[in-house]
């Protein structure tokens, strides 16, 4: 029996469905895309972290199952807090998904509109990774207001436009990394033109010298066949007179050949001369503009390795001394440590005071540490409120009162804002470099230093 035509109202219904199919793995594709470029954006923090991120990864180039990706998220959660020194989630979080199944959306609430839930774990997830992100150039201003839109965000969709300017924060930020490449590069251009055309220069000299010997042979030849062939006449001559005019062809025929022999060398010379005067010129030329490409070479290597609102150190500087330092505390066995030091309270500054004054608070602090600092210490501000200080040749008990010095000065500095004093006041955690350690565990134990002075009541500092 022929079934009749499908009615306008299943077909629509129909129709329908398959749009939004087509919309959820248009938005499934993003979401996998944006995440798996969040994940290598996150990489060599921890090898928890890293290998959690790793797994995360090959799961998201296959099809995924709800209660799959939920676990995925809070391992990754958990990896993420770890660094924080946070306390997992999985004890406090409610229980797994798979001991109470969710029923199947009605189709009704699926079809229209597409609302996806924005899942908190993704939430807290891309905030943890904002955190961990090395972006201290970029406008804090910008971060806060990603991370409040991040943090209110209604659905998935929207999160995934907050990612996706995240990655556009993070690509610029990679771009002007590789515009100093680029400028490293062009230098090594130049340098490499300039030895060519040296070596051209060179070249010519050594074919002159030689063209400058072989005519000195040919003259050397030229007065001996003269000079035996007068010896042979002088035998030979029948007469005086006939000697004579020999001897006179002969001296004049040696007074020919040096004739063109200095002129030649002449030649010569003038051209080895002008040819010197445009290498001299050329060289002068080349230097100048090497040293101009120096120059900028080098404020754009400053530019890299400076934070730009304190002036001091940038993360970068920060953890490339650390790789240094490790290696070194490995190999001769020395002594070293670490703070780790975060403003109190910061937030509170900002919402009282406003950003600017914030910044300023930051400035302050930043300067008061500096001066306290010996010339091989490095200060570096790690990202937003938090600074690190790394102490070559410390005991942990001189850094300990390194710290103590450090938070007593910015405990009575303060500053002004809306015209009454703000006293600032900061933690700290210490740790020595042990030798085996790489930069991310010591690091992981300072912090957990500080998460500690800030359980204790801040404006302190703990030794871990
Ligand atoms: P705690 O004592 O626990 O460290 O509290 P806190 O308020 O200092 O720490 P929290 O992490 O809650 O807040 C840090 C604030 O620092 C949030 C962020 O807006 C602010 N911040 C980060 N970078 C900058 C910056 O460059 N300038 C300003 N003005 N504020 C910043
Ligand atoms: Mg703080
Ligand atoms: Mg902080």
């Amino acid at each position: 029996m022929n079934t009749p035509q499908s009615t306008p109202a299943p077909q629509q219904v129909i129709e329908q469905l398959e749009h939004a199919r087509e919309q959820w793995l248009r938005v499934d594709i993003l979401l996998r895309r944006l995440s798996t470029r969040l994940t290598y954006a996150a990489d060599g923090r921890t090898g928890t972290l890293d290998a959690t991120l790793g797994t995360l990864r090959q799961r998201l180039r296959e099809p995924l199952d709800e209660q799959e990706l939920e676990s995925l998220l809070t391992d990754l959660t958990d990896a993420v807090r770890s660094l924080d020194g946070l306390p997992e989630t999985r004890s406090a979080a409610p229980p797994p998904v798979a001991s109470k199944p969710v029923a199947a959306p009605p189709v009704s609430d699926v079809v229209p509109a597409l609302a996806i839930p924005a899942s908190s774990s993704t939430a807290n997830l891309l905030l943890g990774l904002i955190d961990r992100l090395s972006l201290e150039d970029l406008d804090a201003s910008r971060l806060d207001n990603l991370r409040a839109a991040i943090a209110s965000a209604a659905d998935d969709a929207a999160l995934a436009v907050h990612v996706e300017s995240l990655t556009g924060m993070v690509n610029r930020h990679l771009r002007e990394l590789g515009d100093q490449h680029a400028a490293a590069e062009q230098l090594l251009t130049h340098v490499t033109k300039q030895l060519d055309e040296l070596a051209q220069y060179l070249n010519h000299e050594s074919t002159d010298r030689r063209d400058g010997t072989g005519a000195r042979q040919e003259l050397d030849r030229h007065l001996a066949s003269e000079i035996d062939a007068l010896g042979n006449h002088l035998q030979q001559s029948p007469d005086m007179s006939s000697l004579h005019l020999e001897v006179q062809s002969r001296l004049g025929a040696i007074a020919s050949h040096m004739k063109t022999f200095r002129e030649r060398e002449d030649a010569r010379e003038r051209e080895w001369q002008t040819r010197s005067e445009q290498m001299n010129q050329r060289i002068g030329e080349l230097e100048r503009s090497a040293q101009t490409m120096e120059t900028r070479l080098k404020q754009k290597q400053q530019l890299a390795s400076t934070d730009t609102l304190t002036g001091i150190a940038n993360r970068m500087v920060f953890e490339q001394r650390m790789v240094e330092l490790c290696e070194q505390v490995m190999d001769e066995a020395c002594d070293a440590c670490l703070l780790v030091l975060d403003i109190d309270h910061f937030k509170k500054i900002n919402d009282r005071f406003g950003h600017a004054a914030g910044d300023r608070a930051l400035r302050i602090v930043a300067d008061q540490l500096a001066t306290r600092l010996r010339p091989d210490d490095l200060l570096a501000r790690y990202g937003g409120e938090e600074f690190v200080v790394v102490l070559p040749g410390t005991t942990v008990d001189a850094g300990h009162a390194i710290a103590e010095e450090l938070r007593t000065c910015i405990e009575g500095v303060g500053f002004r804002g809306q015209q009454q004093p703000v006293q600032i006041t900061l933690s700290c955690g210490i740790t020595a470099l042990r030798g085996g350690d790489t930069p991310a565990d010591v690091f992981e134990r300072a912090d957990r230093a500080l998460y500690r002075a800030k359980h204790a009541g801040r404006n302190r500092c703990v030794v871990l």
